[in-house]
């Protein structure tokens, strides 16, 4: 007998699994038991980016913090947020759509128009020009990302504020900007071209960066890239530049080059608390790809023994990992691909496949459940989500939704245009980029890049071919 709704919802329910842990209901451990209280808890508390993942890394000063939660909705039973939502959205109709990124709580998921990567939902948001706002269940660039794609008449709300990124946050403006300046002493005029007419180094950062870092690199000749276009968004540098400035995700940037033929002698890493990052002029001469010293804690979190044991314990498992993982988890793996490409992977199994995944735990229990004829279980035994992902509860989604129903807009997020206008350039040129000729890409290429893109930010602009984290 197929499984009822109600009965997947409860066993892709990361939220449930960790309630049932905290009860001593259920064998296995979390990374903390502070992921058993109410997010609303540490709104109040010592700045931090809250339980899970991230919970050991240093929160910038100054980083966005969530005003209370009114008490109705930190005191109503999780059915009646449930139905408050479904009343809100049904009175607001079109005028409102509601984004949920893959790494969501289950109990949000479920009231989500649209569950996809970052990217993929920015422009799912487009197919509803109409909507006066778009709610933006995810982390804090991605709001911003939807605000640089949507119209001026519409709003982007983030329901909890709190909700930034760790590894977002590893590479802020000032500190690229002292790169830059340092770059500029060791390599001479930035803009002055070689013979090849390449500039000395092109910036590139990760779509999971913040809107001033891509306002940076657009400023500076530089692009944006997605975990599945990392490959082709390289070789666009490379055709333009001498070298590649890659941030905030060492892991991602590493990967991806190291595939594509870079020898690893050649990515030195840039520590921001050191002169020169850490390097002498002569590394620097040398590199081809300057590492930022970024991470996501969540991917981080993947080892090779994690890898062994599940070979051990499942002989002929599929292991498929993310590629913000450390390099060595990516080279034991049988795959790397972005969201997109995991979800896809297991969509095109013969029944009765096993897949052990290295990617945000909500997303894995989901597929796990959605795909009851395969064996799909997380590479890491330690249930430890995205600290700052799981800061959405369904009470700030009531909460944002019913503001929205009495005309107030809360938890608004703007880019302001200064900033706006050179970040959709750098856009505009990650969607102009196209694939390099077949046989461009060295034969030990292992990283899964789709790369078939759109073209413009005018244009169809839902692919999940450009998806991101
Ligand atoms: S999963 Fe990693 S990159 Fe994504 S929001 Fe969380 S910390 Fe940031």
């Amino acid at each position: 007998m197929n499984p009822t709704i109600e009965q997947t919802r409860a066993a892709a329910s990361v939220d449930r699994t960790i309630q049932l842990i905290a009860q001593g209901a259920t064998t296995g451990e979390a990374c903390t038991p502070d992921l058993a209280k109410a997010p609303w808890e540490f709104d109040a508390g010592p700045a931090g980016y809250g339980p899970g993942s991230s919970m050991g890394d240093v929160i910038p000063t100054g980083s966005p913090r969530q005003g209370a939660l009114p008490e109705a909705y930190r005191t109503a039973s999780n059915d009646d947020l449930h139905a408050r939502i479904r009343a809100a959205k049904a009175t607001l109709g079109d005028r409102v759509v509601v984004l949920g990124h893959f790494y969501q709580r289950d109990e949000v998921i479920e009231h989500a128009d649209f569950v996809g990567d970052s990217f993929q939902l920015a422009n799912a948001a487009l197919s509803r020009p109409d909507a006066e706002a778009i709610v933006f269940c995810g982390v804090h660039f991605m709001a911003e990302t939807a605000d640089l794609l949507s119209t001026p008449e519409q709003s982007v709300i983030l329901p909890n504020l709190a909700a930034g990124c760790s590894m977002a946050d590893m590479a802020d403006e000032s500190s690229v900007e002292e790169c830059w300046e340092q770059l500029e002493s060791v390599y001479g005029d930035l803009a002055a071209t070689d013979a090849d007419g390449r500039v000395p180094v092109i910036p590139v950062t990760y779509m999971n960066s913040s809107a001033a870092l891509k306002g940076f690199v657009g400023r500076h000749g530089g692009i944006v890239c997605t975990s599945s276009n990392a490959k082709t968004v390289l070789e666009w540098a490379f055709e333009r530049g001498q070298r590649v400035l890659f941030f905030p995700d060492q892991h991602l940037g590493r990967n991806t080059a190291k595939a594509m033929g870079v020898p690893l002698s050649q990515m030195p890493m840039w520590n921001p608390r050191r002169a020169l990052g850490g390097n002498s002029s002569s590394d620097l001469d040398d590199a081809r790809v300057i590492l930022w010293h970024g991470f996501c804690s969540v991917h981080k979190r993947f080892t090779v023994d994690q890898i062994a044991a599940a070979r051990e314990s499942h002989p002929g498992v599929q292991v498929i990992v993310h590629p913000e993982c450390p390099m060595p988890v990516v080279d034991a793996a049988d795959a790397a691909g972005s969201t997109d490409f995991i979800v896809k992977a297991i969509q095109a199994a013969p029944a009765g496949s096993t897949f052990a995944i290295g990617t945000e735990i909500n997303l894995v229990q989901r597929l796990a459940a959605e795909y009851p004829q395969h064996e799909i279980f997380c590479l890491d035994p330690v249930v430890c989500p995205c600290s700052t992902m799981y800061r959405i509860h369904p009470g700030y989604l009531a909460w944002v939704l019913e503001e929205l129903v009495g005309g107030r807009v809360v938890n608004r997020i703007t880019v302001p245009a200064d900033v706006a206008d050179p970040a959709r350039l750098a856009l505009e040129r990650m969607l102009a980029a196209k694939p390099a000729p077949v046989g461009r890409v060295a034969p030990n290429a292992r990283i899964e890049t789709p790369d078939a893109g759109v073209d413009t930010l005018a244009g169809a602009r839902f692919s999940t071919d450009e998806s991101g984290a």
